[in-house]
């Protein structure tokens, strides 16, 4: 598990998550994780605060300060030289972090 951010702007309010599972499906770094009730937040350090978590969460559970967008999806599918829809999961809906 990359453990490079000491400091992250990532906040999240377990009281709000409706335990959707779509912050654990977006986020490239495995951040949160499945709970019983509500995800958990069981890697902060490991956040690169790409916003994805954020833009697709429903409820607004969690807030973070982002400007890159799916950084690591743009990585990951320059590095393979592939498009940037087949390395996102975020669905690349208007209000998602692709859209
Ligand atoms: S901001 Fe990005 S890296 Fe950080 S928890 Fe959300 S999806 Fe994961
Ligand atoms: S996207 Fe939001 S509501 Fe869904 S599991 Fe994550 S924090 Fe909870």
């Amino acid at each position: 598990m990359l453990n490079s951010y000491t400091e992250t702007s990532l906040h999240y309010d377990p009281d709000r998550c409706i335990n959707c599972g779509r912050c654990t499906q977006v986020c490239p770094h495995a951040v949160f994780e499945h709970g019983p009730d509500r995800v958990e937040l069981a890697h902060p350090a490991a956040c690169m605060e790409c916003g994805a978590c954020a833009l697709n969460c429903p409820v607004k559970a969690i807030i973070v300060q982002s400007g890159v967008g799916c950084a690591w999806a743009m990585i990951r599918a320059a590095l393979r030289g592939k498009d940037m829809d087949s390395e996102c999961s975020c669905g690349g809906d208007d209000d998602t972090c692709c859209g």
